[in-house]
């Protein structure tokens, strides 16, 4: 069948969605782009908040609609449906209540049946349900359809740390470390498919080798002698042959440990950029969101980083109008942000999520207080993400050019170690991938300008 695939939510979901594709072509059928021509569309869900979720259940009623001929005609080849994702394990059977003639419905960590389910739909089932175990290992996760120089790789399922406004470990089950010889040999074959730089996948990554062992007796020992898990992996992935860059998210604050922080003195590939989500600026929130750190701790964290490479990037999550939020609290986040000098930010408005520890606790601030909040958030972060862009004019960054920058045709875009996107124009022909010395000309809060620097 001629499929599409629609991901809504993070990197996670998109990593997963990647793989299904693959699986889906393995499979003999045929990748499109467009619902004009999809026969079998996916819609691969979120439910961290209430409007994420509802706007995939939205899209795959309006597919369904679609296949049964009433509504507009988005999709006029579709035969079949399917919902997978982490709305659907939020739902369960309810979600047939939802959407009566989905055709099939199918958990995170059960990707892997999605070919399966498909033939089956074709036979004529409807209505199929599968729902994975907190502890299941999926199949098909190193499955890659390599479609550019760029890759996303699991290392971490799961969640345990149980923040209360959180609904993925409800979801996403159990933390599980896929073993590291397991990764390293995704990691190698992806590099030697062209991938230049993979970006490793977990909920909190730096607890990659936690609950279940990532190393094994048999493997060979560190060169470097690491006895962390993950600083551990960025060595043996830092040695891959042809890669040229190591991404990671998300990260916690307890694991950015003196061996993390070696490994990134260390390993010229490992990117100077640590996506820390911090949540509240307000040690009383923290507590009660049990996110296991202080105000103090967070900000130490990032001194660590930041007193071995003064341009270090780091950038963060922020959940505005938790319950019982006050003036005060929000004012904590504000200084919190600006004593952190974050390089950029995501400012979430407080959602309750069914289940979790919060839900239980009034949703007291109101939607256009939410929305102040936000707004100041985001305005604050534009002022500092022009004046921490502004001190890096003049300097020269190394740029893995991703393609045309969207705004302008003529130039590029690509980006630095930091993950700061630096747009410029090429004075000859480039490839997605290639590293471009760019010296910056211009900032702003969230890009940077430049001239390629001759020769590379
Ligand atoms: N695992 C990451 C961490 O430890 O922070 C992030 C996971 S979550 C998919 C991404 C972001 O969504 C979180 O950092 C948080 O800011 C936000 N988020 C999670 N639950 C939320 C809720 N109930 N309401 C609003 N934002 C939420
Ligand atoms: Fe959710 Fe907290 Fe786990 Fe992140 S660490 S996924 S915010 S429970």
């Amino acid at each position: 069948m001629k499929f599409l695939v629609h991901t809504y939510g993070c990197q996670m979901n998109v990593r997963d969605s990647e793989a299904v594709e693959a699986l889906l072509v393995a499979a003999g059928h045929e990748k499109v782009s467009t619902e004009a021509e999809a026969e079998l569309v996916i819609v691969n869900s979120c439910t961290v908040r209430d409007m994420a979720e509802r706007k995939a259940v939205g899209k795959c009623g309006n597919l369904i609609a679609a296949k049964e001929g009433r509504g507009k005609t988005i999709a006029p080849h579709v035969k079949v449906v399917g919902l997978m994702g982490c709305a659907v394990k939020r739902m369960g059977a309810d979600v047939f209540k939802s959407l009566p003639n989905l055709d099939f419905a199918v958990g995170p960590r059960r990707f892997g049946a999605i070919p399966r389910l498909v033939e089956r739909c074709l036979a004529g089932e409807k209505r199929i349900l599968e729902l994975p175990d907190d502890d299941e290992v999926p199949t098909g996760m190193d499955a890659h359809g390599v479609t550019s120089f760029q890759c996303f790789v699991t290392v971490l399922l799961g969640c345990d740390n149980r923040c209360s406004y959180c609904i993925v470990p409800d979801v996403r089950g159990h933390e599980y470390s896929r073993p590291a010889r397991e990764v390293v040999a995704e990691v190698r074959a992806l590099a030697a498919r062209g991938v230049k730089e993979v970006c490793l996948l977990g909920q909190s990554v730096l607890r990659y080798g936690v609950r279940n062992p990532a190393w094994l007796p048999d493997d060979p020992p560190s060169p470097g002698g690491y006895v962390e898990a993950f600083p551990r992996l960025l060595e043996a992935l830092n040695a891959v042959d042809g890669l040229a860059r190591i991404r990671f998210t998300s990260a916690h604050p307890k694991g950015c440990t003196d061996e993390l922080v070696r490994a990134y003195a260390e390993f010229p590939k490992v990117c100077r950029h640590l996506h820390l989500p911090v949540q509240s600026g307000s040690d009383r929130v923290l507590k009660e969101m049990g996110r296991r750190y202080t105000r103090a701790e967070y900000l130490a964290a990032v001194a660590k980083l930041r007193a071995f490479d003064p341009e270090f990037a780091v950038t963060t999550d922020v959940i505005v109008g938790y319950p019982g939020e006050t003036e005060a609290d929000f004012e904590a986040t504000r200084s919190l942000m600006e004593e952190a000098g974050f390089d950029n930010a995501f400012v979430f408005k407080y959602s309750p999520r069914p289940g979790t520890r919060s839900a239980a606790l009034p949703d007291d601030v109101p939607t256009e207080e939410k929305e102040r909040r936000d707004q100041v958030l985001l305005a604050d972060q534009q002022v500092r993400g022009q004046a921490r862009n502004d001190r890096l004019v003049g300097t020269v960054r190394e740029v893995l050019v991703e393609g045309p920058s969207l705004r302008n045709a003529a130039r590029w875009s690509g980006r630095d170690s930091g993950n700061r996107i630096v747009v410029f124009e090429p004075k000859g022909p480039l490839v997605a991938g290639t590293p471009v010395k760019v010296r910056i000309t211009e900032a702003h809060p969230q890009i940077l300008i430049g001239l390629p620097v001759f020769p590379n």
